[in-house]
This record gives C-alpha cells, sequence and structure tokens, in this order.
C-alpha cells in the first residue's frame, strides 16, 4: 500500500472516483478515501462515495459547475499545497478519471513545483460507465471502429474543434460537459457530414440510481439535451441504436 494517514512526508494521492456508482470505485481508490487525513472532493463525486470516506479525514468542497467557479483552480492547488505541507496524507478525489477532462496534469504540475511527491490513481471514465450502463458498446464491428472523446466545453462557437476529423461513420463520439453546446455540435457535425438522422444518446446522471438514456437523431440533439441535466454525456454514432437491445440496467 502506498499512502497511509500516518505520513511522514507531504504526499498527495489523485484518485479517480469512478462515474458515480460507488461499486465502480477501484479497490485502491476505496483503500486510500477510507485512510486519508484529508479528501478535497468536487461536485461529480457522489454522495454515496463520500460516506465511505474515513469518517475522521477532513473534507473539502471545491465543487465546479460551468459557470459556477466556487473555488478557482489556483485556490484548489493551493488547498493541496497548503495540506500537503502539514505533512497530512491528501487524497484529491475527482468524478470519473483524474486524466480526462479533469484538470488533473494541471493540480499535480503544482505539487512538482512545491517537491510534493504524489501518486494517481485512474478511475472508470464517464464514458466507460455510462456506455456500459446504458447496453452501448462504444466499439462493436458491425458499428464502429474508432472512438473519440471530445470536451464540449467549447471555446469561440466550436471553432477550436477539428469537426472533420470528427464527422465519420464508422466512428463513435462521446462529448463530455456538451449540454450547452448542443446545437453547436449538431450543427458542426451535420455541417461537416454527418447524416441527418445519425442516431444519438443522452446518459444522464449515468450509472446512478437515477441513470436516464435518452435517443434520437442528431437532428433533434438540441430538443434532447434541453430535457436532459447534468451531469450528462452525448454519444453520437450508430453504436447508441444497441441501447435497445442491450439496456439491462434499471429496468
Ligand atoms: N474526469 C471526468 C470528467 C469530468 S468533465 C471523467 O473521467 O468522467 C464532467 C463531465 O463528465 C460532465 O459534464 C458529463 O459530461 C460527464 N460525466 C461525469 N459523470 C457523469 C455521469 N455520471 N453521467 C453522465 N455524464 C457524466
Amino acid at each position: 500500500m502506498q499512502a497511509t494517514s500516518s505520513h511522514a512526508r507531504p504526499f498527495v494521492s489523485l484518485v479517480g472516483a469512478g462515474p458515480g456508482d460507488p461499486d465502480l470505485l477501484t479497490v485502491k481508490a476505496l483503500r486510500l478515501i477510507q485512510s486519508a487525513d484529508v479528501v478535497v472532493y468536487d461536485r461529480l463525486v457522489s454522495e454515496e462515495i463520500m460516506a465511505l470516506v474515513n469518517p475522521q479525514a477532513e473534507l473539502l468542497f471545491v465543487g465546479k459547475k460551468l459557470n459556477h467557479h466556487c473555488v478557482p483552480q489556483e485556490q484548489i492547488n493551493k488547498i493541496l499545497v497548503d495540506k500537503a505541507l502539514q505533512n497530512k496524507h491528501v487524497v484529491r478525489l475527482k468524478g470519473g478519471d483524474p486524466f480526462i477532462f479533469g484538470r488533473g496534469g494541471e493540480e499535480l504540475a503544482t505539487l512538482v513545483d512545491h517537491h510534493i511527491a504524489f501518486e494517481v490513481v485512474p478511475g472508470i471514465t464517464a464514458a466507460s460507465g455510462c456506455s456500459a450502463y446504458a447496453g452501448i458498446p462504444l466499439t462493436h464491428r458491425d458499428h464502429a471502429q474508432s472512438v473519440q472523446f471530445i470536451t464540449g466545453h467549447l471555446k469561440q462557437q466550436g471553432q477550436d474543434i477539428d469537426w472533420p476529423s470528427l464527422a465519420h461513420t464508422n466512428h463513435t463520439l462521446v462529448f463530455y460537459m456538451g449540454l450547452k453546446q448542443a446545437p453547436v455540435i449538431r450543427q458542426n457535425l451535420i455541417c461537416h457530414g454527418l447524416a441527418i438522422d445519425t442516431p444519438c444518446a443522452i446518459i444522464e446522471r449515468g450509472t446512478t440510481a437515477k441513470q436516464r438514456v435518452l435517443t434520437g437523431k442528431l437532428s433533434e440533439l438540441e430538443q434532447l439535451a434541453a430535457q436532459a441535466i447534468s451531469p450528462s454525456l452525448i454519444i453520437v454514432g450508430t453504436v447508441t441504436r444497441l441501447h435497445q437491445q442491450l439496456n439491462w440496467f434499471n429496468k
């Protein structure tokens, strides 16, 4: 075991908590949250997971929501450094995987600057967890030979995305943080060649008891997104049709 609460030196574990279902925590993540001195966590970490944390640990919520920056990133970085320098074992707990749209790299760079030792514990990212619980294989020999994870948190109406490289058949697209930008996503994918009837799905609060799966066509993406709440994942591609057949969860 790498880290315990009796650390003699500053140490931070950057830990992925998975998409919501506490049973999707890794064994290592569970062990670390049960022995941490300090847990710094955000909005995507489910209540059920927080209930598993060491009851003696100091809990610091630094939740972030699009357009509601509760705690600026620089301040989160400072909290990690300050707590670790008190020779505490700090667990930085993030939804999903810390290296997939999680700004994990930025937090680690600050630790490096302060010569603080760390480890990284991967988690099940939303794309894997939600697609599994929705019965949507991200690749399938008859549908998609590749899959791409894309942030929907776009600057300048999507000009920062290479749309021509996304608009292909036999390819699955998974948009994180895409609800607000659903009109931009729909418009660009259609403009760059995807058929308007390309099947798509939105998975809301995936892997939790409240999971909801909305399905439709690319031309309807905006209307589907308007019915969904965060956190939601958008999947575009013919694999989403398999949900009808392979859905097993929440039946
Ligand atoms: N590091 C995280 C992603 C953080 S970005 C990971 O690897 O999963 C936040 C986005 O992830 C949300 O806006 C949403 O698009 C997606 N997401 C995270 N958890 C989700 C869930 N349980 N259901 C649906 N989408 C989820």
